[in-house]
């Protein structure tokens, strides 16, 4: 889950990172009310959940009250990359001598959290890490021993960050180190922090993405999150419970064990096919989460074939066979379905299973064949 801006920034106050003062806003009269407090001279950004807002002119500078509360009112009527704008974040504008970057970020490839650091931050860090890949520093951190202050060092060292910073540059390596431990974070970064003209280090942007399977242990954080950027499969999927992930391809899946439905999504794809989603319903489903589940495939516009792909252990196969006759039988579907069945229960399972838009698989290569087969022709 990725939080906004705003949000990002009121887990950072808290936990004593510097921040501009600022609120959010969600119309132009909010805006510039927040603006009047402020003294008139501020930036006004959106609150979208996309990246590069500066670029695509979602954050503008304003030097009156006047004018924050005209930009506030443009930047609500827009549309960043798609997503309509509906928070603006109004903050005081900080005078900026130089733009950094700083970021916790969980690497997959080392299997440790790493923090990563340049002194060339702000809108071109993609750039940069692209042409010149040697301006960016990485320093993996031990989970266990936690960010050390040599590495916080080595860092500042790293970014020839001027010797009167490295007070406040270590403390805030400390504090950011802090909230990705305590988020359960994925991604923490500030971009741009700013060294001010008066010398200060500000934390001018804010991303943090929790990762979800964490956010039961954060309940503070239901509050923030924000379904405007969620699709209507993902939406339904949570409300069951089902882990989901959507996919560019047009064969969904439904699989019994997180394991089996990664198998699922690689054979698939060995033999030449693209799965829609991922998705897990769980051990031991019952024939009505079985049914929601299927469902909820049958809701994505990009799907033109499901496979259902079952290893029955404590799943019954008979129950999943239940569960898909059901929703045939409540509904029209138009599209094949081909089903595997395995495990517990798989011959009562099968002998259930009877419409026409019904296949049966022995195995998971045949089903992923005749799927990929179907797709095909479908497209
Ligand atoms: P992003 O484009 O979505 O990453 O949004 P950012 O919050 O990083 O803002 C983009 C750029 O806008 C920053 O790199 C700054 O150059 C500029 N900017 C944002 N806030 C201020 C501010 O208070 N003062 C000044 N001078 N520039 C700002
Ligand atoms: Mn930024």
């Amino acid at each position: 889950m990725r939080l906004h801006e705003y949000q990002s920034k009121q887990i950072f106050y808290r936990y004593g990172i510097p921040v501009p003062n600022g609120r959010v806003a969600s119309s132009s009269g909010e805006a510039r009310q927040i603006a009047e407090e402020l003294g008139g001279r501020v930036v006004v950004k959106a609150q979208v959940l996309v990246s590069g807002r500066g670029k695509a002119g979602g954050i503008r500078l304003a030097k009156t009250t006047r004018e924050a509360e005209d930009l506030a009112a443009s930047i609500l009527g827009m549309e960043l990359k798609g997503f309509p704008v509906r928070k603006v974040l109004v903050d005081e504008i900080v005078n900026i001598q130089k733009e950094l970057y700083l970021s916790v970020v969980t690497d997959r490839s080392l299997r440790c959290p790493v923090m990563i650091t340049s002194f060339s931050g702000g809108v071109n860090i993609e750039e940069i890490a692209r042409t010149t890949p040697e301006k960016i520093y990485r320093i993996p951190i031990n989970p266990l021993l936690g960010l050390r202050d040599y590495q916080s060092r080595d860092l500042a060292a790293c970014i020839d960050l001027p010797r009167d910073l490295w007070k406040p540059f270590i403390q805030l390596t400390h504090d950011l180190w802090k909230v990705y431990l305590d988020y359960d974070v994925n991604l923490v970064e500030i971009n741009p922090l700013v060294i001010t003209a008066d010398q200060k280090l500000v934390a001018l942007d804010g991303k943090i993405i929790v990762d979800e399977s964490a956010l039961f242990r954060h309940p503070e954080l239901t509050d923030f999150q924000d379904t405007g950027n969620e699709l209507p499969v993902e939406i339904e999927a949570k409300k069951f419970g089902l882990s989901y992930i959507k996919l560019e391809g047009n064969i969904g899946c439904m699989v019994n064990g997180a394991g089996l439905a990664m198998s699922t999504v690689d054979v698939v794809r060995a033999n030449g096919g693209e799965p829609a989603n991922f998705m897990d319903i769980g051990g031991g489903a019952s024939a009505e989460r079985v049914s929601a589940a299927l469902k909820i495939i049958l809701l994505d516009p990009s799907v033109n074939v499901v496979l259902i792909n079952i290893f029955g252990g404590i799943t019954r196969c008979n129950e999943v066979a239940n569960g898909i006759m059901h929703v045939l039988n409540e509904r029209q579907v138009h599209i094949p379905i081909v089903v595997r069945l395995a495990g517990t229960n798989s011959d009562e399972g099968k002998n259930i299973l009877n419409h026409p838009v019904l296949k049966q698989a022995e195995s998971i290569n045949e089903a992923a064949k005749i799927c990929i087969d179907l797709a095909g022709k479908a497209a």
